[in-house]
Order: C-alpha cells, then sequence, then structure tokens
C-alpha cells in the first residue's frame, strides 16, 4: 500500500526527462504517486527512468512514454495510457522550449515564433483538452493540472525572448480560465511561475564571466538563481490535496524577485 503525500494518485508529467520535469518525477514517485513520464526524447527519458527508479527503489508504478506535446494524438495517447492503471490525477504540462534563435518584434524568425507557440502553448491545450476527456470519462470527482508558466508571463525582461515570453503569458491566461470553467467539476489549474535556474544550460553559458552573473543575480533577493528541485517541492503542494482550495493561481516560485525592487548600488 502506497504512503505519502500523493499515494495512489495517477500522474502524467512532460519534458520529464529535463530539469524540472525529472526533479518532479522523482519526488511524485516518493510519495507514492504512480509516474507515467513523457518527454519528445526516448534516449534522455530512458536515462532519466533509471534515475528514478535508482533513487526510489520502493516506488510505485514508473513508465515512460515518448511523447511530443505540440502533436495532439500523442498527447492523447499520453493521457489515454493511465486508464490502465484507474485513470489520470494529476497532469503537469511542463514541456517547453526557448529557442537560441528567439529574439526581438524585428529580428524573431516566423518558425521559431511558430514552432514555440505549438510546443508551449498547444502542447498544454491539448494536455488540458485530453487531461479534462479522461476525467470525466473515468468520473474523477477532484485532479489538479499544473502548467509551467515562468515569470516572464508576470513581469518584462530586457533580454528579448518574444515568442517565449508570448507562449508563457498565454498559460498564464489558459490555464486561469480553465481552472474558472471546471472549478464544480473538481478539476483544479494553476500556473507555475519559475523563476531562472541553476541548470547546466544557463551555467554553462554564464561560464566564469562575473560580471554577467552579477547582473543577473542582483535581481534575486536572496542573491542565487533558483534550483529545479525547488520547482519540484512547489509542483508537489500543488498536484497534492493539501492545496485543495489553490486554484487558478499564478504560483510563482521565484525567491521573491517578482517582488524586488532593484537598484544599482
Ligand atoms: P529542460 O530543457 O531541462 O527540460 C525540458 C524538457 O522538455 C526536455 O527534456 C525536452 O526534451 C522536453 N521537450 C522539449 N520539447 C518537447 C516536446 N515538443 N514534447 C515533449 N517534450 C519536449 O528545461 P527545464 O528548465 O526543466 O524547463 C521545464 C519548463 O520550465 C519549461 O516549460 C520551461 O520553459 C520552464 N521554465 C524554465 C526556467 C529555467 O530557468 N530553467 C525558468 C522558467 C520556466
Amino acid at each position: 500500500m502506497a504512503t505519502g503525500r500523493l499515494a495512489g494518485k495517477n500522474a502524467v508529467i512532460t519534458g520529464a526527462a529535463g530539469g524540472i520535469g525529472l526533479e518532479t518525477s522523482i519526488l511524485f514517485a516518493k510519495e507514492g504517486a504512480n509516474v507515467l513520464m513523457s518527454d519528445i526524447s526516448a534516449e534522455a527519458l530512458e536515462k532519466a527512468l533509471a534515475k528514478v527508479k535508482q533513487l526510489v527503489p520502493g516506488a510505485g508504478r514508473v513508465e515512460v512514454l515518448k511523447c511530443d506535446v505540440s502533436k495532439e494524438s500523442e498527447v492523447k495517447a499520453m493521457v489515454d495510457a493511465v486508464d490502465a492503471w484507474g485513470g489520470l490525477d494529476i497532469l503537469f504540462n511542463n514541456a517547453g522550449i526557448m529557442h537560441a534563435k528567439d529574439d526581438d518584434a524585428v529580428n524573431t524568425p516566423e518558425a521559431i515564433w511558430d514552432l514555440t507557440q505549438n510546443i508551449n502553448v498547444k502542447g498544454v491545450w491539448f494536455g488540458c483538452k485530453h487531461a479534462v476527456l479522461s476525467l470525466r470519462r473515468n468520473k474523477k470527482t477532484r485532479a489538479s493540472i499544473i502548467n509551467t508558466a515562468s515569470v516572464v508571463a508576470l513581469m518584462g525582461a530586457a533580454t528579448p525572448q518574444l515568442a517565449y515570453t508570448t507562449s508563457k503569458g498565454a498559460v498564464l491566461a489558459l490555464t486561469r480560465e480553465l481552472a474558472m470553467v471546471h472549478a464544480r467539476e473538481g478539476f483544479r489549474f494553476n500556473s507555475l511561475c519559475p523563476a531562472p535556474l541553476n541548470t547546466p544550460l544557463l551555467q554553462d553559458w554564464l561560464g566564469d564571466d562575473q560580471a554577467k552573473r552579477n547582473r543577473r543575480e542582483v535581481h534575486f533577493p536572496g542573491g542565487r538563481f533558483g534550483e529545479a528541485i525547488e520547482q519540484a517541492h512547489a509542483v508537489v503542494f500543488l498536484a497534492s490535496d493539501e492545496a485543495s482550495f489553490v486554484n487558478g493561481h499564478d504560483f510563482a516560485v521565484d525567491g521573491g524577485l517578482t517582488k524586488a525592487y532593484v537598484t544599482a548600488e
């Protein structure tokens, strides 16, 4: 018999082979959930699964499924796969990209705009759509859907990434509306808004350029970037019944970044 804050719940996580998705998969498994980890990269998924099994030897059901969230048929297959487990209880729509060629209004290529919206927005819509269909089909009266947005959906960033910023604003808006529309069915929808994290991508890019690093760290009241696991802990809360009255929220996990008044000195 599973124990933990998510005991017996069936969870699907997209982008589960990446930073936030993998840390969340580990914590969900530790908290007693059955977890279907999905990602566009089958190879990365296998490595991620091995890590979960190594770190959580007593985990319940943990499986992987390749899924490109921008393709509706694949998202449907992913959500429907847990019907055999008793049906979906938790969906973490977390997969997202920020393309290197994403830029300002003048320089963002249209193909990059479309690619970003297809994954970051349409992927979240497809996930929510098939979650609602699954929850109704399986006669669920409570469920939690968490969609990953970003602090750039809440405040302006001076480094241009217009397609990404637009996509995350859309995630906030669609999540909020779904939260209202489905509240009386017991389905909760919340957005997670992470601040920039201490991921290999960012750290490799910053390298040992201290000035570049300082320019960013100064915006954090605590003087540091966030860690993926700090996002994962928040997702466990939003997914659990402890958050039963938390709905339609823009849940910022940002070390206070969005509340900071920053001065040069
Ligand atoms: P990550 O790149 O480590 O993980 C993202 C995962 O999504 C990868 O495993 C990738 O293979 C997968 N993916 C990409 N395209 C996909 C697709 N079409 N279908 C399915 N999977 C796909 O990044 P992360 O930092 O863990 O980011 C997770 C989420 O958090 C993203 O939505 C991102 O925009 C958001 N976010 C990240 C930060 C940050 O600083 N890392 C800050 C704010 C928001």
